[in-house]
């Protein structure tokens, strides 16, 4: 079994997010990937929404795919969520299961700003996928990575597909390269804020949450 564990603040979740778990799931033939919205992040505290309305989104959003799964576990833990705690969590219930952390490029640059990052990147194999306006040759400038720069040069050129190798601490982290899909939820939060349309940009059941709760408005 193969799983993937896909983190976010998911604030809200979008398209981006979707497409790029799928492409992920069908390219490494996950058996599932489980979305964890951050109850707490530590970090990303700007313009955050009440965590229970960024579950509820994400749940109505992975309803249609039969190989995403939400999780509640850092609904069930108290203070800051924070991802090492929750990996680790994960490997003792799915104990013998291959876990995949899957982060866009951007989100992996950040991972030594992150509590315990060098444990962190000691329990489980990562999958970093492209994020628009990121390269895969940014990845040069992580502390936990030794990778050959002509080759993330190839996958910024679109001549590689994905490319493997370790990070500090021996775990493998592939680089993978998905079709670029410029949405954030920054972007949405805005355009909710400004009276624009954020259709064709989420699943409409979420766009439907956002309006009927009158969310990110102020
Ligand atoms: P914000 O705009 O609020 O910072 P975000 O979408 O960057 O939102 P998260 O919801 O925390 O933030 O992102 C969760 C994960 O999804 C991160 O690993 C991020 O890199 C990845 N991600 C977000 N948007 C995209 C996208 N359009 N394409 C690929 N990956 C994405």
């Amino acid at each position: 079994m193969k799983i993937g564990i896909f983190g976010g603040t998911f604030n809200p979740i979008h398209y981006g997010h979707l497409r790029a778990a799928e492409e992920v799931r069908e390219r490494f033939e996950l058996t599932k990937i489980i979305f964890i919205p951050s109850k707490n992040p530590p970090l990303k505290t700007q313009d955050l929404l009440d965590s229970v309305h960024r579950y509820k989104m994400t749940e109505l959003a992975l309803s249609e795919n039969s190989f995403f799964e939400i999780s509640d576990i850092e609904f069930k833990r108290q203070g800051k969520s924070y991802s090492v705690q929750t990996l680790e969590e994960l490997r003792s219930i799915f104990h013998g299961t291959t876990l995949y952390f899957i982060l866009g490029i951007d989100a992996f640059l950040e991972i030594p700003t992150w509590w315990q990052a060098e444990r962190l990147i000691s329990l489980v194999d990562f999958i970093v996928i492209s994020r628009p306006s990121f390269r895969f040759a940014d990845l040069l400038s992580s502390p936990y990575i030794s990778a050959s720069k002509n080759d993330l040069e190839k996958l910024d050129k679109a001549e590689l597909e994905l490319y493997i190798t370790t990070l500090k601490g021996n775990r493998s982290i592939i680089a993978f390269r998905i079709p670029l899909i410029d949405i954030s939820a920054t972007e949405i939060r805005r355009r909710v804020r400004e009276g624009k349309s954020i259709k064709y940009l989420l699943p409409e059941s979420v766009e439907s949450y956002i309006i009927s709760n009158r969310l990110y408005k102020s």
